[in-house]
């Protein structure tokens, strides 16, 4: 891979990602947070495995780990090259009237590190919201991507919608990055400032993640996660939600904000998914009607509801 117009060699590209999580994992409000339920974690990316797989593990010594297989990293490093340069959608300011190679490449590694930084959150939230607590003892982590299953206490439901609250979190929290960045990305990425299409492309950029874990469940039903649109009808939910709520971030008005949310949403399931508006709408509702059910569950596990 090209990062910057620098040739990295994968070693590189662990270290970087490495540095990059355990960025978080030392920030203070965080660090405080493990402090005050003595607890530790630390983050890892186990290149010898190359299945496209991220866990949350708690180790024999009661600290917990999140680890990020190398597979997934050369998976997102490849569809996020294809996603920049060949979306018809995203980053479209950077590909009229001309194409411009150079911020394209940094779209696809924006891209990269937008998907590192959900993943993060998502393994993150299954320590925080206390799901690891809820495996048996034969299990060896969280797993994402269906190897849970068969020695779960845990109904499909129930771990549907504990998958959802990780998204919740991981919703709310990738926010931070887009607050950190919107004013001087753009300028790279667009030749100009423009912190809304900034917001449609980020947007996009999760939709996208969304679409890849599609193509990695082979679009089957997965009984562990919650199907890919359903995900993302909770991430536009509460990434509004949190967006709304925040300084910090370019203002729109509340009716804006949800066009802006749900044009992107349409637009995106019309070009990537080939779903027509009466289909998008029956999905729409279906997603809704699994979302109604999530508290509840949360409940009858004892954690804390959305
Ligand atoms: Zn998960």
């Amino acid at each position: 891979m090209d990062l910057m117009n620098r040739k990295l060699t994968w070693p590189e590209v662990f270290d970087l990602v490495h540095d990059y999580c355990n960025r978080y994992l030392s920030d203070n409000d965080i660090e405080e947070w493990w402090t005050s339920n003595k607890v530790a974690a630390k983050f890892r990316i186990d290149d010898l495995d190359h299945t496209v797989n991220a866990r949350a593990c708690r180790l024999p010594d009661g600290s917990y780990e999140i680890v990020f297989c190398a597979g997934l990293l050369d998976t997102f490093i490849k569809y996020a090259y294809e996603v920049a340069h060949n979306s018809k959608i995203i980053f479209f300011p950077a590909k009229t009237p001309k194409r411009n190679e150079e911020a394209l490449e940094r779209a696809h590694i924006w891209i990269v590190f937008i998907w590192i930084d959900y993943v993060f959150q998502h393994e993150f939230a299954h320590i925080f919201c206390g799901h690891l607590e809820l495996l048996t003892d034969a299990q060896r982590g969280w797993y994402e991507f269906g190897i849970n299953r068969g020695k779960n206490r845990l109904s499909i439901h129930q771990h549907r919608c504990l998958e959802a609250q990780a998204d919740r979190f991981a919703a709310a929290n990738i926010l931070a990055q887009f607050i950190r960045y919107h004013e001087s990305i753009p300028q790279d990425l667009y030749g100009k400032p423009n912190s809304e299409q900034f917001l449609i492309d980020y947007i996009y950029s999760i939709l996208y993640l969304y679409k890849l874990f599609a193509m990695i469940q082979g679009n089957q039903e997965s009984d562990t996660h919650p199907q890919p649109f359903f995900r993302s009808f909770i991430f536009q939910i509460f990434f509004r939600d949190t967006y709304a709520r925040v300084s910090d971030v370019p203002k729109l008005e509340d009716k804006s904000l949800e066009n802006l949310f749900h044009s992107c949403f349409v637009e995106f399931y019309k070009h990537e998914g080939g779903v027509d508006l009466e289909e998008f709408k029956k999905k729409l509702s279906e997603a809704q009607s699994f979302f109604n059910t999530i508290s509840d569950s949360l409940r009858e596990l004892k954690l804390s509801t959305l």
